[in-house]
């Protein structure tokens, strides 16, 4: 079954076909976070669809490599660590830290790299970039010390966004400091160094000053991808200009085509607007945390709609989050059930002509999202057969077998979807009696002898603590 996608630069549906002659391995660069703010849930919409694309491939057999970039450098960041009074490192860094941790909450793959922008390996090849684009004159130098791109010199400049120059021409707003560029248009590669920018410089051929943000991500993509990637992806919001410019600066320096595939999710809106710190509507990943709700649950009101249809998200809408994986769970434990129950214990034998029509498991799944990710349809037969399988259950209509199998097709497809609630790990026997000791001696203030039985319990990984509801045991965190 071959995959099919929507590439933002046909405007068509596509056949997928990577570049790797063996057709196995799969490159993909996501434009990754700007770290000079918590990201909000509608830039984790985006990174939970380039999770989903990159499990479902994994689960169709290809090798994914994915590169999402960290973009340390820019206005916004430089504001923010001038506004704090911190250095721009010490200033990012915080926001680095929250979009991992936000991401690990909502169970989102680790890229295989992560480069930053202010990586001197990457400052130098956005440098040397620069030069080769400089020298096949498709950029120059300003009055203004800035180095722009000459878009007239690229003739597909605005492929991608299906739009042409002329009309870049008459809308755009000619502000103060883009006196000096040769067309409005023209994008910065190099920024010059003002006084705004503090201590944040990098030296240059063109003097001191720092990348312009559509060039870190074509350096970092091509220095680690090679110069023809698979698949691109991104919010729609990067379509323009972000989007036409890295294929500008990676095409015109390689002379190669820079993407096969460009993937781009539609936004996020809350209660129908568009999301705005100053409508009171702007949530991060803890905000939704502190409402009560736990990852998984934001992790499927974000996942379940198409990524090409905007999501609205609701109060309501994580509540029927919640319902859904709740109707899940419940699945999921009937189905254990029934698949440690031995057959002899059956008071009649099952209906064989009912059970076989739900016996397998369903490729529809996979199949609706090997069609451009569809993952309402393939949510919609999920709970088909949930409904399938849960009525079976109830006439007593299903055998340990069956139950098996619907549980191996839940631990594939589970794989991509990846919202099974977590168990708690058992407690070993050994530990348990050992807390039972410590709680004896604990009776008999023989604070020697709990201390002794601490160190057991913690030498075999569990960490015991004391509570007002008696003691509580937990794994130890691998070191
Ligand atoms: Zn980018």
């Amino acid at each position: 079954m071959t995959m099919r996608f929507f590439n933002t630069y046909s405007r068509k549906i596509e056949e997928f076909e990577p570049r790797d002659p063996a057709g196995h391995a799969v490159s993909i660069y996501t434009c990754g976070p700007t770290v000079y703010s918590r990201a909000h849930i509608g830039n984790f919409r985006a990174y939970i669809f380039e999770d989903l694309l990159q499990r479902h491939l994994e689960l169709r057999g290809y090798k994914v490599h994915r590169v999402t970039n960290i973009t340390d450098v820019d206005d916004k960041t430089i504001r923010g660590a001038r506004e704090a009074k911190v250095p721009l490192t010490k200033f990012t860094e915080q926001f680095k830290k929250a979009f991992f941790e936000d991401a690990e909450t909502l169970r989102i793959k680790r890229a295989d790299e992560f480069p930053a922008a202010t990586d001197q390996r990457y400052i130098d090849r956005m440098i040397e970039m620069i030069g080769e684009l400089i020298a096949r004159s498709l950029a120059y130098q300003a009055d203004d010390k800035s180095v722009y791109f000459r878009i007239n010199k690229f003739p597909n400049y605005g492929k991608l966004a299906h739009f042409d120059l002329a009309q870049l021409q008459s809308t755009g707003r000619v502000k103060h400091d883009e006196y000096d560029k040769e067309h409005i248009g023209d994008f910065a590669l190099w920024k010059a160094w003002d006084e705004e920018d503090g201590d944040v410089k990098w030296d240059s051929p063109w003097g001191p000053g720092r990348p312009g943000w559509h060039i870190e991500c074509s350096a970092m993509a091509t220095a680690l991808l090679g110069d023809q990637i698979d698949i691109h992806c991104g919010g729609v919001d990067n379509i323009f200009p972000h989007h036409e410019a890295e294929i500008a600066q990676s095409e015109g320096v390689t002379g190669k085509k820079f993407v096969r595939y460009w993937l781009h999710c539609a936004h996020l809106l809350v209660d129908g607007q568009k999301m705005a710190k100053s409508l009171g509507n702007f949530y991060t990943v803890p905000d939704i945390l502190a409402k009560g709700y736990a990852g998984r649950e934001l992790r499927y009101a974000l996942l379940r709609v198409h990524y090409r249809v905007p999501l609205n998200f609701t109060w309501e809408g994580m509540k029927e989050a919640r319902e859904s994986l709740g109707r899940i769970d419940e699945w999921l434990q009937r189905l254990r059930q029934v698949a440690e129950k031995e057959n002899v214990q059956r008071a009649t034998p099952i209906n064989r002509e009912h059970a076989s029509n739900i016996q397998r498991p369903t490729q529809q799944f996979e199949e609706a999202l090997d069609d451009d990710l569809n993952i309402s349809a393939a949510l919609g037969f999920l709970f088909e057969s949930i409904r399938e399988t849960n009525r079976a259950m109830d006439q007593d209509e299903m055998d340990a077998a069956t139950a098996n199998a619907w549980l191996d097709w839940w631990k594939r497809i589970n794989t991509v979807l990846d919202l099974e609630l977590e168990t708690e790990i058992a407690v070993p026997a050994e530990v348990t009696q050992l807390a039972e000791q410590r709680e004896n001696a604990r009776r008999q203030k023989n604070w020697k002898r709990s201390d002794q039985l601490r160190d057991q319990i913690s030498a075999l990984g569990w960490e015991v603590r004391d509570t007002k509801d008696g003691q509580k045991l937990t794994p130890l965190a691998a070191a």
